[in-house]
């Protein structure tokens, strides 16, 4: 018999979920709030890893579209001092394709292919009924039924209160993101500081990464430490006194590193929010979570990488069609947990490494995980 299943939200472990499903011929409905698929500027680069986001687009039959349109030598990663001085510039070897950047928009219009996602469906509410499966609200006061509703809609989950009453926390770091566009032509010093990949700079409390996408784009992510109702100017659509307040923020630091800021046009105030390290639930039948919605972290290269292998997972296990749902659910529910309960302890101490009173800590954490560099 062939469930009825609901995937909500159409981000990287959504539409990994709705593709290898797809794949196995078995129909899904994916229910995503944004109108269209370029409602929303698509956001900056993400390299997937070999033994995660790369193994997802394996399973989904991708990686040879991946390898085509990745970036390998979007791996490259610079430090600086805050003075300038190079401390370290490593670059990947011609064949090292462990983790290569793609375009998040790139990597969506991979992922929707032949999908027929359900655009503009705001989803309010997820309500287990007892003997008729799981009902999903919307926005608009229409309701529908499933046998199984994964809720893969992002760190502001309106299906993980159907599980779990934990919301995220503030992790003491906000993040300001800003962007250059055709870099080597308008600024080419700083497509120079870039280079192929990233370019990061740690002070106390504080730093600066710009990274390299396609086409000339540069995004700019100036963190820092603070409580979070300081620095609420930073919210404000004036771009000139969000600079000034940044720059003020990051005073003393090289001016070629604050060139990236003083070119940057827009400017988006993101504070950085997770949920409890090894955030798990009661099981709760018809019912289950993926990506950030799950298990939130810090951004270190992992959010998009778990989202996308947990999809797949859960879509193969899913596909391989025993009779117990619910079982199969289960079982993926213990896997996932193990796995990215691992990484948001390794995200958490990066977040506290990488924006630290001793910048020494950013370097050591690289030259841990990076042992050549
Ligand atoms: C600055 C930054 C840089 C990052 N860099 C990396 C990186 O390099 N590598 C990496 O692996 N990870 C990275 N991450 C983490 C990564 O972005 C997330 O972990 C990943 O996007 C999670 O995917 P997801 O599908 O779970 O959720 P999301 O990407 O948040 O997708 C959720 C989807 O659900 C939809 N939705 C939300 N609410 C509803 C609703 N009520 N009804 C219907 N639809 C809804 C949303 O519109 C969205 O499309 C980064 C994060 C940040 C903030």
């Amino acid at each position: 018999m062939r469930h009825r299943i609901a995937v909500v939200g159409g981000g990287p472990a959504g539409l990994a979920f709705a593709r290898v499903l797809h794949r196995h011929g078995h129909p899904v409905t994916v229910l995503e709030r944004d109108p269209a698929p370029d409602a929303r500027p698509p956001g900056g680069s993400l390299d997937l890893h070999e033994g995660l986001g790369q193994l997802a687009l394996a399973k989904a039959g991708l990686l040879a579209e991946f390898q085509a349109l990745s970036r390998p030598e979007g791996q490259a990663m610079r430090i600086l001092d805050t003075d300038g001085t190079v401390l370290r510039d490593w670059r990947p070897g011609p064949d090292d394709r462990a983790n290569p950047e793609i375009d998040r928009g790139q990597l969506r219009d991979l992922l929707l292919g032949p999908l027929d996602v359900h655009w503009g469906e705001d989803v309010t509410r997820v309500e287990p009924v007892p003997r008729d499966g799981v009902r999903v609200h919307f926005a608009d006061g229409r309701q529908e039924s499933f046998d199984l509703v994964v809720g893969a809609d992002g760190a502001w989950s309106r299906t993980r209160p159907a599980v779990s009453a934990v919301t995220p926390h503030y992790t003491g770091v906000t993040a300001v993101e800003t962007s250059l566009d055709d870099v080597d032509t308008r600024h080419p010093g700083l497509a120079r500081l870039t280079g192929d990949g990233s370019v990061a700079v740690y002070g106390a409390n504080r730093a600066l990464v710009a990274q390299r996408g396609s086409g000339g784009h540069v995004k700019v992510y100036a963190q820092f430490r603070a409580p979070l109702d300081r620095h609420a100017e930073l919210d404000g659509a004036d771009a000139g006194a969000v600079r000034s307040s940044l720059l003020a923020l990051f005073d003393g630091w090289a001016a070629p590193v604050l060139d990236l800021l003083r070119h940057g046009t827009a400017f988006v105030r993101r504070p950085l929010y997770a949920l409890p390290v090894s955030h798990t639930w009661t099981h709760v039948p018809g019912v289950t979570l993926l990506g950030d919605a799950a298990h939130l972290m810090p951004p270190l290269g992992a959010g998009a990488n778990l989202a996308l292998l947990e999809g797949a997972e859960l879509a193969e296990a899913v596909a391989a069609g025993t009779d117990d749902l619910d079982e199969t659910v289960r079982a993926f529910e213990e896997r996932m947990w193990a796995r990215a309960g691992r990484w948001a302890r390794f995200t958490t101490a990066g977040l506290d490494r990488l924006v630290s009173p001793d910048p020494a800590e950013a370097l050591a954490l690289f030259d841990q995980v990076q042992p050549s560099g």
